[in-house]
């Protein structure tokens, strides 16, 4: 089956959509406070991604700004409200997080805990009447992530999950040289990812809070990846583990992973994912040559090489939809909520992918190839 993304991200890879523009006109045209014109984002949870990453480019961004904060830590919490212009009465705890229902400035709810709270909030945010922007993985289970589609599509609100490279120019460039066979026939398609993860007591080394190691974390790029650049859907996963239990970072989560995809048209996917080295690389190779991305998913800096026949060359893609991914992923949710479009990287996209995380570890469990 074809990536129905590779059709759909044509469009956020350009600047402009004329049928989404016009609507987002209309909408930032309505007589209203110029503050009121953007929609308002809640975020929920106050660590190192939403405080160095999210929260300093909502500032950046066209159509989204900040208007409430979720924190089991109020001095915390009162200290980024005041930064940020956060009225006091919109910084809710875990517990009065349900009443921010009441809080009209709030449209989207975006969740950025870990990974086994990504469930419980994202329900309780659509159950509050908001669209909901989860970080990845979508949630730590298959049943989790339906529930989650389910509970969105109830309440008849958003479902995105934050893969921001679907919003980097160097990835949105290999999908379409892709599309494009710009270097033929797809024969091969590789992505590592990982990193030497450090402290022992940190929630991503705990199976409750994490859901499982490397490949829930970072090996979720590799697998976005070897989905995004072939555009194809895998038919089957082969895997295996590498982890010294041994280890006291790896007593309950897994280290190394490796697997094979087959995919439909004959092309294969090897992935690979790590908490004891670092990597960062796509290659996709066709027949007429390759795309070479490393840095791939880096939060800046990417590079690409494409060589084709005889020349490689170093190249430069063309822009973005905005100034770098964070404020393209953050206002085109808000595009969504503004003009009714579904996002390009929905609940659904979250669940293809769990659904291939839980094959890789059966896969690796049973020392099986596992169809999809
Ligand atoms: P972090 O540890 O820096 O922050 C986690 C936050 O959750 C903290 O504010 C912490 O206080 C809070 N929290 C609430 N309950 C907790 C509990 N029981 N145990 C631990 N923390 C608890 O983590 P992070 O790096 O910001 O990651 C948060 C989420 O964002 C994860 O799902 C991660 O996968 C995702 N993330 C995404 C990217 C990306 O590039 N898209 C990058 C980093 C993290």
């Amino acid at each position: 089956m074809k990536n129905p993304l590779n059709r759909r991200d044509v469009l956020i890879g350009m600047a402009a959509v004329p049928a989404g523009a016009a609507a987002i006109a209309a909408a930032l045209n309505q007589p209203t406070s110029r503050a009121d014109r953007k929609v308002g984002y809640a975020i929920v949870g106050l660590g190192s991604y939403a405080l160095n990453n999210i929260i300093p480019q909502l500032q950046r961004c066209r159509l989204s700004r900040l208007t409430a904060l979720v924190s089991g830590d109020p001095v915390k919490a009162k200290r980024v409200a005041a930064e940020h212009g956060v009225p006091e009465r919109s910084i809710y705890s875990y517990g009065s997080f349900d009443r921010i229902r009441e809080n009209p400035d709030v449209d989207v709810v975006y969740i950025i805990l870990p990974n086994s709270m990504h469930a419980e909030y994202t329900i309780r945010a659509a159950k509050a009447g908001k669209h909901v922007l989860c970080e990845k993985p979508m949630a730590v289970s298959v049943a989790e992530c339906e529930a989650m589609i389910a509970a969105c599509r109830q309440a008849g609100r958003k479902l995105m999950i934050g893969y921001r490279s679907h919003f980097e120019p160097h990835n949105l460039h290999a999908m379409r040289l892709q599309r494009e066979k710009a270097v033929g026939r797809t024969r091969f398609v590789q992505s590592e990812h990982g990193f030497p993860i450090g402290d022992p007591a940190q929630w991503r080394l705990k199976r409750k809070l994490a859901g499982g190691g490397s490949l829930m974390d970072i090996g979720i790029y590799s697998v976005q990846a070897l989905r995004y650049t072939s555009g194809e859907e895998p038919l089957s996963v082969t895997a295996r583990e590498s982890t010294n239990r041994s280890d006291p970072r790896f007593r309950e989560v897994e280290d190394m992973i490796d697997w094979t995809f087959a995919f439909p048209s004959g092309a294969i996917g090897h992935g690979f994912s790590s908490y004891s080295s670092g990597h960062n690389h796509i290659r996709l190779t066709g027949d007429g040559g390759w795309i070479d991305l490393e840095p791939a998913t880096s939060y800046s800096g990417q590079r690409m090489r494409v060589r084709r026949g005889a020349g490689e060359e170093q190249v430069t893609p063309p822009p973005g939809p905005a100034i770098n991914q964070f404020v393209g992923q953050l206002d085109h949710m808000a595009e969504c909520v503004l003009t009714g479009r579904d996002p390009v990287v929905s609940g659904e996209e979250g669940l293809r992918d769990m659904r291939i995380i839980e094959a890789i570890y059966r896969s690796a469990r049973d020392g099986q190839t596992v169809r999809l």
